[in-house]
């Protein structure tokens, strides 16, 4: 984002925004320091946001001081921002069959955990990973361990934390392309560590599942409830597609503007069932105030 066109650069909003009885949030910029980004989320009129703790594709973590934390905590209870989601740096690989590679995956997850404690975070949201080199089976079992271990002696319970893992567009080697996958990390981790999940609907939807059809949504919901449980869906990453159905392909549109189209996501901002979730969008920035808008479109469909 260019930094003319930072929302922090323009005049404070005279009225608070229009906010819904649902949690709806936005990915938001760190720009500038972590805590920027509540001040940030609130002006794009979210009630709920998600960011990164580190360097989205790089090894490197921001660095936090007890300050920016502070700050943070005091910025979301004075806007009321809940919950704060942090989505985990898309290098780490809990599954991968390289020592190497899983090492240090495993050094950075315990970075982002600690991280998300410092920032009195509620969610951390992870990729269930890839199991190149191994076959599906394999792979979900080690990133279950990995979870396990590389969260060893954090307080995840008394820091109010739960890790969120993510369904994918299941390409290759990807986990996650299921809600059988998901579960079955879940279920590893049961009475171990909090864990719930994110359900992104550009994934599901090039996963192959319906919801663009209201009678394919309600089965896909269906299906969603007695394999995850509507209940452990704490977060919706909602993203229009640009690719098709069952396409594999995770490529994020605007919200309307895509092959998913606004009804599926009327459906699942006013489903009673997932009314306790946050709402995020993940979607792109094109042109000055694409944030916005996709916020705004979100709000719009809530009844
Ligand atoms: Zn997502
Ligand atoms: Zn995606």
């Amino acid at each position: 984002m260019a930094h003319e066109q930072d929302i922090l650069k323009q005049a404070a909003p005279k009225q608070p925004p229009r906010l819904t009885s649902r949690r709806i949030g936005i990915h938001t910029s760190t720009a500038g320091g972590v805590q920027n980004a509540s001040e940030r989320a609130y002006r794009l009129g979210c009630n709920t946001l998600q960011i990164f703790s580190s360097s989205p594709r790089r090894w490197a973590p921001y660095e936090l001081s007890d300050a920016q934390c502070a700050e943070m905590v005091r910025r979301r209870a004075k806007y009321d921002l809940k919950p704060l989601v942090i989505h985990t740096n898309y290098l780490v690989n809990l599954a991968s069959s390289s020592q190497l590679f899983l090492k240090r995956s495993m050094q950075a997850f315990r970075g982002e955990v600690e991280r998300a404690l410092a920032l009195c975070a509620d969610y951390l949201v992870l990729h269930p990973g890839s199991f190149r080199g191994a076959d599906r089976e394999q792979g979900l079992l080690r990133t279950a361990a990995a979870i396990a271990a590389s969260t060893e002696g954090l307080d995840l319970v008394k820091g109010g934390l739960t890790i969120l893992i993510e369904n994918t567009a299941g390409a290759e080697f990807s986990l996650g392309g299921s809600f059988e996958q998901v579960a079955e990390v879940l279920d590893h981790l049961c009475g171990i560590v909090p864990v719930g999940s994110c359900i992104d609907t550009c994934h599901t939807h090039v996963a192959g599942y319906d919801i663009v059809s209201q009678d394919g949504l309600c089965k896909t919901l269906r299906q969603l409830d007695s394999v995850i449980g509507l209940s452990r869906v704490k977060v919706v990453h909602c993203n229009d597609a640009k690719a098709a159905r069952g396409s594999k392909l995770d490529r994020h549109q605007h919200i309307g503007k895509g092959t998913i189209g606004k009804e599926a996501f009327r459906m699942l901002l006013n489903d009673l069932r997932l009314a306790h979730a946050a709402f995020i969008a993940e979607t792109p920035i094109d042109k000055p105030g694409d944030d916005k808008r996709n916020v705004e479109a979100l709000k719009k469909l809530v009844m």
